[in-house]
């Protein structure tokens, strides 16, 4: 019995669609709750300008709109971003997952205005907020990125593509299938769903690289769209690509992954120092300031002290397992999410926990302050 429910388990896995598994997925992804979490502040509006289920779009000041993701719905867009529109220009914010993604985005923002489109940004060069720029190119808009996205989504996808991936997603299966206990096995599965979705996003894309590198040196600019301008600036933290986009005239920050807002962050890419230290920096911006979180919904500075908590729970953790001399891969096993933090998802346990160890071991082996 046992034996026929492993078989069905294992047979149930390797056919299920993609997307399937890609939605298995984003269960870890925070999805309900969005709409009455963002009613609270009198700059969002309550309907939304375009609704698709996997994404939203909504105006959340005047001239300035994001586009709020849920996965739970459908993985086109994965990210959030959004667009800002001057008298004179208009700004677009992400390439997200697909084309389909980003011409959700495209169709919404002509809805508001037909003015030119002065470029698209892509936060960082992750194919959550990059493999859309296909569609951008299409319309003959610029794609603007830090200056190493192009090169990195070179390395990690296109050298990637068509590449046989069995051996890979085999070792991932077997842990999966080894695991000690129910809790292992989840978080096996969990890292399992996502390579499956990263590699189905790879092999179904047409890598578009950005054909405006930002040299980081030359940062922040700032672009006036007429009558509001748009700040890129550059920050460490998530990956070595991160650009923020600040709207001063309205106090709002579209911040990419330097937010994950309400979950746990992913960090396989990060340098943890440096993303901690980024987010004493958002601390420090005013105190009505209305982020756009790369992941998860709009919030306040409270979703900037949420994620700092966060972080220094888990340095906590690590600095207490790295004097007792417990080994990286344990104290991943040994981290549990604390009774306060159960509402706050874990993506995949090896891209935000077993990362997160990982690094702050690194620092600590460095010689910095164990918490
Ligand atoms: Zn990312």
């Amino acid at each position: 019995m046992e034996n026929d429910f492993a078989v069905t388990r294992r047979r149930f896995l390797a056919s299920t669609s993609c997307l399937g598994v890609a939605l298995a997925a984003a269960r870890y992804f925070p999805a309900a709750a969005l709409a009455e979490e963002i009613a609270g502040d009198p700059r969002i509006a309550d309907k939304p300008l375009a609704d698709k289920g996997f994404a939203s779009i909504r105006r959340i000041g005047e001239g300035v709109y994001a586009t709020i993701s849920d996965p739970s719905k459908g993985i086109d867009t994965l990210c959030n971003g959004g667009f800002i529109v001057g008298r004179e220009a208009v700004l677009l914010v992400e390439g997200y997952r697909t084309p389909a993604g980003a011409a959700f985005q495209m169709d919404a923002l002509r809805q508001v205005s037909k003015l030119p489109v002065k470029a698209a940004v892509d936060t960082h060069y992750h194919f959550d907020h990059s493999m859309g720029n296909t569609h951008y190119g299409d319309q003959g808009i610029a794609v603007w990125a830090h200056a190493k996205a192009g090169p990195l989504m070179v390395q990690n996808y296109g050298m990637l593509q068509g590449k046989d991936k069995t051996e890979q997603i085999g070792s991932l299966e077997k842990r999966v299938r080894d695991a000690a206990n129910e809790i292992e096995r989840e978080r096996a599965q969990g890292d399992l769903n996502l390579y499956k979705m990263i590699f189905q996003t790879i092999d179904s894309s047409v890598v578009a690289l950005p054909n405006h590198p930002l040299d980081p040196e030359t940062l922040p600019v700032s672009i006036d769209l007429g009558g509001i301008a748009a700040v890129i600036e550059t920050y460490p933290g998530h990956s070595p690509t991160d650009l923020i986009i600040r709207v001063p005239d309205r106090n709002i920050v579209f911040t990419g992954d330097l937010l994950f807002s309400s979950m746990y962050p992913v960090t396989f890419d990060g340098d943890v120092g440096g993303w901690r230290r980024t987010l004493g920096t958002f601390a420090g911006f005013g105190k009505d300031t209305l982020f756009v979180p790369g992941h998860g919904k709009l919030c306040g500075q409270e979703g900037i002290a949420l994620l700092r908590d966060i972080f220094d729970d888990l340095a906590d953790h690590a600095g207490k397992m790295f004097q007792a001399g417990v080994p990286v891969e344990e104290a991943t096993r040994r981290y549990t999410v604390p009774e306060r933090f159960r509402k706050y998802p874990v993506f995949a346990w090896s891209f935000c926990i077993g990362s997160t160890m990982t690094k702050l071991y690194g620092e600590y082996k460095a010689g910095a302050p164990k918490s």
